[in-house]
């Protein structure tokens, strides 16, 4: 079986790996890019939501706003930024699997040396 993976799923895996684990009404992308909910009762602002609808950089969307974090930037997880950016992000990581493995592994080990090397108090 080979183990290549189309876009879509390299961005479904990076998005439930990565994702910030909450949804807002209303969010900018990294890129600039407005994302909104107006379908749901979230605390607007008078004219927020008719700012929003006629904003041509503002996307309607029907469920929450969700985002994912990487590098401490927030991409929106519907944006097309974000979609490209996790295609190559998950390229990256499937084309260095075994040296992502082999990482963690040592640093597995480097922690489990601090902890030999410290002192057990036993009260
Ligand atoms: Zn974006």
């Amino acid at each position: 079986m080979s183990d290549a993976m189309t876009p879509a799923e390299l961005v479904a895996i990076i998005d439930r790996a990565f994702d910030s684990r909450s949804g807002s009404s209303v969010r900018q992308c990294e890129c600039g890019r407005t994302f909104f909910n107006p379908s749901m009762d979230w605390d607007w602002e008078d004219g927020e939501i008719e700012k929003l609808v006629n904003d041509p950089n503002a996307t309607a969307l029907t469920y929450a706003v969700t985002a994912v974090v990487l590098d401490g930037r927030y991409f929106v997880s519907d944006c097309r930024c974000w979609h490209e950016r996790a295609i190559k992000v998950g390229e990256w990581l499937c084309a260095n699997q075994d040296s992502v493995a082999e990482f963690f592994a040592e640093k597995r080990r480097v922690l489990a040396a601090k902890l030999i090397r410290t002192p057990e108090i036993i009260p």
